[in-house]
């Protein structure tokens, strides 16, 4: 890659920390190299206290855009200029553009969309469906609020009485006063509400990340009378590619079961559009990378 870099080529960063282990560089540098493009994109190793500095480091050195990860997907909103509809409605960012380098920067969030496309190519469909999920951090909101926006009928969202228990009862008043769907919120403890929620519901989505390291022997599924025939399991996460849940799931008869690599390589490819105006090469980016 180091070839291609010149003194014209534009800088794209990912703002977050832990950062190292992320699939993004890797995803966002081959797909320029695919395309010709001359940018080159850069993980920084930022929280929450670097990111004011950070956020002034786009403006000042022109970088064209980020990609904005945990912990700073919120607190990155009073540093920005704009928000779009859906990042002011789902409160965070994941995607910052600078457009033409000029130091105005809007902030977006792809996370929601990104998710969409994954069940859209999986042919899933949330329009007028009943969809049941588990969590309530960034992941969970996003996909709630863009199912919603996107004319699924009803949700039940469930979380353990945490700290994040505030955000799902804010995510649920979201989509009952801006979308047509309406949402119920329990707490996950009630586990007779959720047997028979997600009994009826075509959709189950976990998004709390129950299934990967450490929690990898655990599902918070574990009852086969929850699974049945027109049931989608859709698990956020992508690594290890198949949750305990997903197994479970496919064991006892669910319709299909999706993991979390759609989600991760659409939300990255709805950046790069915004990034470059171009389309990521997904397919090749799915055979090179997942
Ligand atoms: P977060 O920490 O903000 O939220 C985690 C949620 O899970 C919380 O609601 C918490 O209450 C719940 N939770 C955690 N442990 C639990 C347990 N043992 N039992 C029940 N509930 C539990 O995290 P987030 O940013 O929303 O991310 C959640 C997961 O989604 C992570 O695994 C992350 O890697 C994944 N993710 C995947 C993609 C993708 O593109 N595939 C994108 C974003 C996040």
């Amino acid at each position: 890659m180091g070839e291609r870099i010149t003194g014209h080529t534009l800088l794209i960063g990912l703002l977050a920390t832990p950062i190292r282990h992320s699939l993004s560089p890797k995803m966002h540098n081959e797909s320029f190299a695919k395309l010709g493009l001359d940018y080159a994109y850069l993980a920084f190793e930022v929280g929450n206290e670097e990111l004011e500095g950070a956020v002034q480091g786009i403006r000042s050195l022109g970088l064209r855009g980020a990609n904005i990860s945990m912990p700073n997907k919120q607190a990155i909103i009073p540093y920005l200029d704009e928000l779009t509809p859906a990042a002011k409605l789902i409160g965070a960012v994941n995607t910052v553009i600078n457009k033409d380098g000029l130091g105005y920067l809007v902030g977006d969030v792809t996370d929601g969309t990104g998710a969409m496309q994954a069940l859209r190519d999986e042919e899933v469909d949330v329009r007028d469906q009943t969809i049941t999920i588990t969590g309530a951090g960034g992941a969970a909101t996003a996909i709630a609020i863009q199912a919603a926006l996107d004319g699924a009928k009803e949700f039940h969202l469930f979380n353990r009485k945490d700290a994040l228990f505030a955000n799902v009862v804010e995510t649920a008043e979201k989509i009952n006063q801006h979308t047509k769907a309406t949402a119920i919120v329990y707490d996950l403890a009630d586990q007779e509400s959720f047997k028979e929620a997600v009994q009826k519901s075509s959709i189950y989505v976990d998004a709390t990340g129950v299934g990967m390291k450490p929690l990898e022997n655990l599902s918070l599924i574990n009852d086969a009378e929850l699974i049945h025939e027109d049931l989608v399991v859709f698990d956020v996460v992508y690594s290890p590619r198949e949750t305990k849940l997903l197994t479970f799931a496919k064991e006892h008869g669910a319709k299909k079961t999706i993991n979390g690599l759609g989600m991760m390589l659409h939300q990255g490819a709805e950046s790069f559009k915004q990034f470059t105006g171009e389309d990521m090469p997904v397919d090749y980016i799915r055979e090179l990378l997942f």
